[in-house]
């Protein structure tokens, strides 16, 4: 049996539960762009039963969502950047977001003849994307003369440093969202996960929460537990192979680790092929039948190297790489990522259970 990504829908539905409880007057956005992180947003799309509207980054994704049948308010993150995406987003009832100038000569020059929701976004600080403060008055002013615009359009920005609970930008951000906000009588989204958890006069009308659904912690140091949220994927295996190696025997490619001792070293079938991080050094831990080992060695393409001394384990035990009892975020702080970059990357060569 090979590597497994193994879905909880209700951990999922309980990190929903947790964020309702969070920011009671918002409404919520679930955003599932990038096939839910990695946890693939049909099924997770269908277990959202109760949620108020989802949220992707690219048309193309929306459009995906509708031919699947999913009939909830879906928003595009990204809007459009062509005529054609337009179209595609008027026929398969997509809200979108207006973030550059470019997007209102395009709908002035295509004339829609049905209605698209729109939400105006404000460059706060972020300096991706966004209409800057200075122009959205002006901006929101022409789209409001567009046939097509259905009205209000909300407005929204995203912060740069919400995951800093300490940095200055986030209430810089807000104050500035605050000044052009009080010009429009329209719905606010101003929260990602980080901003739910450590900025609450951000929560608005409208709360887009990530990786807190998915069950990690968005917070720079803290685990998803201290929230009380729960680990959505647990990413599985087996060990096939317990060696007994000796003193001075070298592990791996590059032989960049030896044994100090006369010792067991176990495989586990899990590489950077399944998207187990590649970057992840010896001493990142891996659990083998609950039990905490560390990695030894490089990781490969389709496997992985641990140190089992002192563990009680055999051929064939069950492998957590992380999920239930291993934080995906103790994993990604170990490699030099993120939990995010970890989720989205595990390959279709992993089979998905849902349960
Ligand atoms: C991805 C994204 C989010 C969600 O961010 P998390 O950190 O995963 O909660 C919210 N808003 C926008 C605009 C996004 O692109």
């Amino acid at each position: 049996m090979g590597p497994v990504a193994s879905i909880n829908l209700a951990a999922l539905r309980h990190n929903q539960t947790i964020i309702r409880q969070l920011a009671p007057r918002s409404k919520i956005m679930a955003v599932i762009k990038a096939d839910a992180y990695g946890h693939g947003f049909l099924p997770v799309a269908r277990a959202l039963q109760d949620i108020d509207m989802l949220a992707v980054a690219r048309v193309s994704e929306g459009c995906q969502l509708r031919d699947a049948g999913i009939d909830k308010p879906i928003l595009v993150l990204e809007g459009f950047s062509e005529a054609d995406e337009i179209r595609q987003a008027i026929e398969h009832q997509l809200e979108v977001v207006i973030h550059q100038a470019y997007q209102l000569d395009l709908l002035q020059s295509c004339k829609p003849d049905s209605e698209l929701v729109m939400w105006l976004k404000v460059d706060t600080g972020m300096h991706r994307l966004g209409i800057s403060a200075d122009r959205a008055v002006d901006t929101y002013k022409k789209l409001q003369s567009l046939e097509c615009c259905k009205l209000p359009p909300g407005l929204m920005t995203h912060f740069a440093n919400a995951d800093d609970i300490h940095h200055p930008s986030t209430k810089q951000q807000i104050q500035l969202f605050d000044q052009v906000a009080k010009n429009f009588p329209t719905y606010q989204s101003m929260a990602n996960s980080a901003a739910i958890l450590a900025w609450p006069e951000t929560h608005r009308d409208w709360i887009r929460p990530g990786i807190m659904l998915y069950g990690a912690s968005p917070l720079l140091g803290l685990k998803a537990s201290t929230h009380q949220l729960e680990p959505v994927m647990t990413l599985k295996s087996r060990l096939m192979a317990v060696n007994a190696l000796k003193e001075g025997d070298c592990i791996g490619y590059g032989s960049t680790w030896c044994c100090p001792e006369d010792m067991p070293v176990g495989v586990i079938a899990m590489g950077y092929g399944d998207g187990y991080p590649r970057h992840a050094p010896t001493g990142t831990p891996v659990l083998v039948n609950g039990q905490r080992c560390p990695l030894v060695g490089r990781v490969s393409m389709d496997m992985i190297t641990v140190d089992l001394r002192g563990v009680d384990t055999e051929v064939g035990d069950e492998v957590i790489l992380w999920g239930d009892g291993l934080p995906a975020e103790e994993i990604a702080e170990s490699a030099g990522t993120i939990s995010y970059e970890l989720f989205c990357g595990v390959t279709s060569r992993v089979r998905y259970e849902y349960r």
